[in-house]
């Protein structure tokens, strides 16, 4: 079924019945969808609160299927964890990302960081480092200049996770937690991880002004940040009311629809760049 989605899009929504056949029917779509162009990335910006300043994006993976329309992340990115697939397009993502630096730099540019997702899977498979190292060298991106977010999740119950992350960060790759505070785990790990941001989970975020449990999370959030001497990016951050409160209690970095929804790479580009 399909629907015309706002933006023009049509949103991809699976049938009531028959989950299983259109689980089968997407896992063998998917495999295709590299060499079929139909994978594409978006960037949302980060930006530093009281200046708007771009400190960097996060790139969100796209996939467009002619008959099928736009489907969200939320539906390939599980199937292309169970298939093994994730493999193939968490490189393609990673190189897409860097390739897409060196672009808007060639462009004049200068976007400070790129902020890349990794699943747990990825790190499963071994050899992440070499390739992270691979495309950094084919590339010709600065190391600093990359940002690998993983969630507590991936961190705990991942056995070499640790060992991979602390390989990653000897090659000047950063580390950004991403979700914190959804996940459980103990807060041990951000003493043993090379690890320079956290990212405050949207949920906390999204009643911040009027429930004072999220207004309590949010706030030691950024305390532990702080006291740690990690950055902090509130995610999901969609009004003034919510940028205002957290700059009120010492976070400067956002990211959220108040400041931009992800974009295309040209996009960002017409918006963000000063002849
Ligand atoms: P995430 O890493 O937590 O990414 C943030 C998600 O929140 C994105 O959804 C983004 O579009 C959305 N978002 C950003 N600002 C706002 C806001 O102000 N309000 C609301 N309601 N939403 C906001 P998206 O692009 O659908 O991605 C969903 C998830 O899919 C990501 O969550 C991430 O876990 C996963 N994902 C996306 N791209 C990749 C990728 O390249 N690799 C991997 N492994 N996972 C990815
Ligand atoms: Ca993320
Ligand atoms: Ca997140
Ligand atoms: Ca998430």
């Amino acid at each position: 079924a399909k629907a015309r989605g706002r933006n023009g899009y049509s949103f991809y929504t699976p049938s009531m019945t028959g989950e299983g056949v259109e689980r089968l029917r997407l896992e063998t779509f998917l495999r295709r969808s590299i060499e079929k162009d139909e994978i594409f990335l978006n960037y949302q910006p980060q930006v530093e609160i009281d200046t708007g300043r771009l400190i960097g994006v996060e790139a969100l993976v796209r996939w467009n299927h002619p008959e099928l329309g736009l489907i969200p992340p939320i539906r390939f990115i599980p199937l292309a964890e169970d298939t093994g697939f994730i493999n193939q397009l968490g490189k393609w993502v990673l190189e897409e990302a860097c390739r897409q630096m060196v672009r808007w730099q060639q462009a004049g540019l200068h976007v400070p960081k790129m902020a890349v997702n990794l699943s747990a899977k990825q790190f499963e498979r071994g050899s992440i480092v070499n390739m992270v190292a691979d495309i950094l060298r084919e590339t010709g991106l600065e190391p600093d200049r990359l940002q690998l977010e993983v969630t507590e999740s991936v961190i705990m119950n991942t056995g070499d996770a640790m060992v991979f992350i602390n390989d990653l960060h000897s090659i000047g790759v950063g580390l950004a937690i991403d979700d914190f505070g959804t996940g459980y785990s103990s807060l041990a790990y951000l003493k043993q991880l090379p690890v320079q941001t956290l990212k405050i989970d949207r949920s906390f975020i999204k009643d911040i002004s009027t429930d004072v449990n999220d207004e309590a999370i949010a706030i030691a959030i950024i305390q532990l940040g702080k006291s740690m001497n990690l950055s902090v990016i509130a995610e999901g951050v969609e009004t003034e009311e919510q940028a205002a409160f957290l700059l009120r209690h010492g976070c400067r970095l956002a990211q959220g629809y108040f400041y931009s929804k992800p974009v295309a790479a040209q996009d960002l580009l017409t918006r963000w760049h000063q002849p």
